[in-house]
């Protein structure tokens, strides 16, 4: 038996192992399809600006349930994250914005 196992990891070696593991960069974590970015949307695009008036976009930044995505996964830089919480405060005492929506 441990003459086998010894066998089929050389056999396994020899096989050039290198290729095996290719593509293995694109797994996602969780794989639950949260979407990743590398850098702060309005940092990568100058014309973005984070605007109360401006529910549409805001609404990015909010769950379903009306809770503020936290930065790691809104991908935004702290500068910008502030702006958006700041800017979702705003619109919510306004009413432009749900503080949260019943589930
Ligand atoms: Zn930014």
């Amino acid at each position: 038996m441990s003459m086998e196992r010894t066998d089929r990891m050389e056999r396994d070696r020899d096989g050039g192992g290198r290729g095996g593991r290719d593509g293995g960069m694109d797994d996602e974590r969780g794989g639950r399809g949260a979407p990743r970015r590398k850098v702060c949307r309005f940092c990568a695009d100058k014309a973005a600006v984070v605007d109360y008036k401006d529910p549409g976009s805001l609404k990015l930044f909010l769950t379903e349930r009306g809770k503020v995505i936290p930065r790691r996964i809104s991908g935004n830089c702290a500068a910008h994250q502030r702006r958006v919480t700041e800017a979702i405060r705003r619109a919510r005492s306004v009413a432009l914005l749900p503080f949260t929506v019943a589930g």
